[in-house]
């Protein structure tokens, strides 16, 4: 049904980060996330959890921190000499800077921080992201009453992640999901969620061979694409998370035919790609 160009063994991987995730997020004083969903800034374009007021468990993230680097050691043992140095390097104070770094997606931070210590560049960023989603989760979840819709080109309004993917649901309806947070909120069927173009002629869909349940939306006017998925085909409902590695392959051909994950709005875009 779908062609996976993502190996199976770091499928699992993901798989095996995910169910640590969803531990961690249970192990979270609800009580430490306390939203203030401001309207007028969330309609600004400012992600409801930039507004949340978050009491960070430091313990627990660095202790999340040691969990991934064993659960990574497992399944590609060549990462052990990698990943040795990482908890010496990590105090209370650093964890903090990588909590907000990580927020704000800075990576340049990240690149600085890999080079200074000898680690290779994905690491400190891979680890700070992945042990910070479970509060962006749960934070999500505490919020998606309040979430209906995204302001265009703002992200995730729950975590500013670039929006990139869609599944149409009962009667063909259109939900933007975040593979981040795991929010969700509602789209027209033809709508850029980079720019908000709803024109018809310049919103196109590529469709791939052999996959009936994926497209590829794009729009002329920004460059943009989404992938949006059909899954009343899918017999199990994957995790949006799960969802945008094994649908990786439309990343690959939106981005070979010159769409970005984001959005430009240009003047006269469509007019210098000589349509
Ligand atoms: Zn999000
Ligand atoms: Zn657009």
């Amino acid at each position: 049904m779908k062609k996976s160009v993502v190996s199976k063994e770091y499928q699992n991987l993901q798989k095996d980060i995910l169910t640590l995730q969803e531990n961690w997020k249970k192990s979270i004083d609800s009580e430490s996330i306390i939203p203030n969903p401001d309207k007028a800034a969330m309609s600004a374009g400012v992600p409801a959890a930039a507004l949340t007021s978050i009491n960070f468990k430091i313990t627990l993230f660095l202790q999340w921190i040691e969990e991934i680097n064993a659960l990574l050691i497992k399944s590609i043992p060549e990462l052990e000499s990698k990943l040795a140095g990482i908890s010496t390097l990590l105090n209370e104070e650093t964890a903090i800077r990588w909590i907000d770094e990580a927020f704000s997606f800075n990576s340049i931070y990240f690149a600085s921080f890999a080079d200074e210590n000898g680690l290779e560049e994905w690491i400190p960023q891979f680890l700070a992201e992945t042990a910070l989603r479970s509060y962006l989760q749960l934070t999500a979840e505490k919020i998606q009453h309040e979430i209906t819709h995204a302001v265009p080109g703002a992200g995730c309004p729950v975590c500013g992640e670039p929006a990139r993917l869609a599944v149409l649901e009962d009667e063909g309806k259109k939900v933007m999901t975040c593979p981040r947070c795991l929010a969700h909120w509602n789209a027209k069927r033809i709508e850029c969620a980079h720019c908000g173009n709803d024109d018809h002629n310049t919103i196109q869909f590529i469709t791939i061979e052999g996959d009936t349940s994926s497209q590829i939306q794009v729009c002329e006017k920004c460059t943009g694409y989404i992938k949006v998925i059909d899954t009343r085909q899918y017999l199990s409902k994957p995790s949006p998370a799960m969802l945008d590695l094994n649908t990786i392959h439309l990343d690959f051909v939106a981005q070979e035919q010159g769409y970005q994950a984001v959005g430009e709005p240009k003047s006269g875009s469509a007019l210098s790609r000589g349509l």
